[in-house]
């Protein structure tokens, strides 16, 4: 049997924080105590946000806490042909289609239609695409592409679901709902999410189920945030045949008034706790990991 490989696959838009921290030890040390192998990934997707000083301190926090990957690391940014190339075997399937409505755009549509009845929302609470896009005749669209409209590509999740039969998961963490074991995928949930944009080739959920697969993931780590993400991950999984990993959706850290963190949050960020003296044993303490020397469960 292959060693299970595991990821960490923080995005360089902040400094790091507890949440980070726990969800990158937890990876570590499942890693270590298996014989497994330990990725980091940089998923720097999102020009306008990501920032070298981020990435720089990704190694530096990460290797303060005493956690070593393998090289080289993998940076979304560097990938660009690779996602182009699976928006395009989807496009080659008849599931995509390009929608040209601006973000006010939608947000109207959204607001006219409440104004009747409530307007049905993905599982991150934003609401499904409004438009009618995946209609327009071929001859429009054709000409809204000529004029250099910024579009963005969208997955027909109707064709798409009925493409894919029945999905589900293993999971070995616990969903918001302790869902554990086997999970059914409600892909359709989420409407005809984007998968790429004129400027950006790619999406957060095309990009990491390319990743997995190409860097050999066999266990997806990650908060329980992104739990009914995995939803879509399992459909474009099977609609570009590649395989699926099994999940551990862990809890999230808190802050003192039960809010998720942020990376804004000064209290909790890595640096700032270091730069008070804490030590790298005392931030595992704090997110309620033993020391991996004693042996931690590790609590998900
Ligand atoms: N880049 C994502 C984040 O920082 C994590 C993606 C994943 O683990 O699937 O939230």
């Amino acid at each position: 049997m292959p060693p299970p490989v595991f990821r960490f696959a923080p995005s360089p838009n902040g400094y790091l924080h507890l949440g980070h921290a726990y969800s990158a030890l937890l990876n570590f040390d499942l890693a270590r105590r298996s014989g497994g192998r330990f990725l980091l990934r940089i998923e720097d997707i999102d020009a306008t946000r990501c920032r070298p000083e981020f990435e720089a301190a990704i190694y530096e926090d990460l290797a303060w806490l005493g956690i070593s990957w393998e090289m080289p690391v993998r940076r979304q940014s560097e990938h660009f042909a690779r996602y182009r190339q699976a928006v395009e075997q989807l496009s080659g399937m008849g599931l995509v289609y390009p929608s040209f409505e601006s973000r006010a755009e939608i947000a109207r549509m959204v607001r006219e239609r409440e104004a009747s009845a409530p307007w049905p929302r993905d599982p991150d609470g934003a609401p499904l695409y409004p438009g009618a896009a995946k209609s327009l005749p071929a001859e429009e669209r054709s000409r809204l592409l000529e004029q250099g409209l910024p579009y963005a590509l969208r997955l027909d999740m109707a064709a798409a679901c009925a493409r894919a039969n029945r999905l589900i998961w293993i999971e070995h963490g616990e969903g918001p709902d302790g869902e554990t074991g086997a999970v059914s995928a409600h892909p359709e949930a989420w409407g005809d999410v984007i998968l790429a944009r004129k400027e950006t080739p790619t999406s957060y959920h095309l990009s990491v189920v390319i990743d997995d697969a190409v860097q050999g993931v066999t266990d997806v780590v990650r908060g329980r945030d992104l739990f009914w993400s995995t939803s879509v991950h399992l459909l474009l999984q099977r609609l570009l045949g590649i395989p699926q990993p099994v999940y551990r959706h862990h809890r999230l850290i808190e802050d003192a008034s039960g809010q998720k963190l942020s990376k804004s949050t000064k209290a909790t960020g890595l640096r700032e706790l270091r730069g008070q003296g804490a030590t790298p044993a005392e931030i595992r303490r704090l997110v309620g990991l033993l020391d991996d020397s004693r042996s931690s469960t590790g609590g998900c």
